[in-house]
């Protein structure tokens, strides 16, 4: 195999993909692993001892799909890379999208992990059906361009030995934009469900917003983030869509959590299914939420709720 290519719009996100990139290198005897960063030298820099080979950083406008996907064919090509890696965020699954039409490669999205097959062939594995099962997609052509889960890449790469990469300069033509950004304004964003250690969630079990709160309370007293299931987005637009969970939402991996009035949905409980402990609270005992939660407790919200926050305030008041 030639080289393996890692891109990434969030410098610091590129050794989370190195993992799975050296797993790839030693089972398919790829050359050499490359680090590339557009625009910003000093980002650029700071990946020399994260244990990639080559950083190679070229100069260029970094922000638009239309001129990375340019450059990071470009660099692929200088550099004899067959494989692109990147961590699956929206930039990224255009960048794929782009890259492969370009250099004509296989493209998978969202991969869980990369394998050999008995022929030798790289295969990559995928959640399918919401996550019910998992699909083995075999990636024949020699040019092969995958992104991959976030889930699947929560370690970043210890560079025990420090290496320290060796580092190029380019810069590379692109064509001129089409498009002329006139403003710009940073999205606000004010909770990353992906990173949250305790999430509450809720679901239609709650009857109006105002009851939220009793719930916040409750999330609040265990420093948890609020969470929900589907409808109290899209249906009764309580919460914003960055705290909704399951397959449209956000898969999440937190140490604890606590589903209230939430009835545990396929769609939803794929998003859960990385949780470390569930707690479910439902009035109905044959919820299916019941089916994964470690704990749970049979009862209306409404009188659950306030009880166990005012158990846990107790504790945490000690
Ligand atoms: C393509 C697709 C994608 C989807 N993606 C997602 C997704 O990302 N996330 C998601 O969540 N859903 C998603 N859904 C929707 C999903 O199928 C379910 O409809 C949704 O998860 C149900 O939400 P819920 O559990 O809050 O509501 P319900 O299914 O209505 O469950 C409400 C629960 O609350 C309980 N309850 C009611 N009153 C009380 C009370 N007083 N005390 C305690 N318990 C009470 C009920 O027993 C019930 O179990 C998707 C659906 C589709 C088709």
């Amino acid at each position: 195999m030639a080289s393996i290519l890692l891109y990434g719009s969030n410098t610091e996100k590129i050794p989370y993909v190195l993992n799975e990139a050296k797993k790839i290198q030693s089972e398919f005897g790829a050359d050499e692993i490359l680090a590339l960063v557009i625009g910003n030298r000093e980002d650029a820099q700071k990946l020399v001892n994260c244990g990639v080979d080559k950083v190679i950083f070229a100069s260029g406008e970094g922000k638009f799909p239309e001129t990375v996907s340019e450059i990071v064919a470009k660099v692929m090509e200088k550099y004899e890379a067959s494989t692109l890696v990147m961590l699956n965020q929206p930039f990224e699954v255009e960048i794929a999208g782009r890259v492969s039409t370009k250099i004509e490669a296989s493209c998978l999205t969202d991969c869980l992990a990369i394998k050999k097959d008995g022929d030798g062939s790289l295969i990559a594995e995928k959640m399918l059906y919401g996550g019910v099962v998992i699909g083995n997609y075999k990636l024949t052509n020699n040019s092969i361009v995958v992104t991959l889960n976030e889930n699947s890449c929560r370690e970043i790469y210890k560079n025990e030995e420090n290496n320290l990469s060796t580092f190029s300069e380019e810069t590379f033509e692109t064509k001129p934009l089409k498009k002329k950004i006139t403003q710009t304004r940073e999205i606000e964003q004010t909770v990353d469900l992906k990173s949250s250690r305790k999430i509450v969630s809720i679901g239609r079990g709650i009857n109006k917003q105002e009851d939220i709160g009793i719930v916040e309370q409750l999330a609040n007293a265990i420093g948890a983030q609020l969470g929900c299931s589907r409808p109290i987005v899209e249906d009764f637009k309580w919460l914003k869509p960055e705290r909704q969970v399951g397959l449209t939402g956000t898969i999440v991996a937190p140490d604890l959590y606590v589903a209230i009035g939430i009835s545990g949905q396929i769609q939803h409980a794929v998003g859960i299914k990385d949780a470390k402990v569930i707690v479910a609270i439902n009035n109905n005992k044959n919820a299916p939420i019941f089916e994964i939660a470690d704990y749970g407790i049979v009862g209306d919200l409404y009188e659950v709720v306030p009880k166990l926050q005012q158990a846990l305030q107790a504790v945490v008041n000690k």
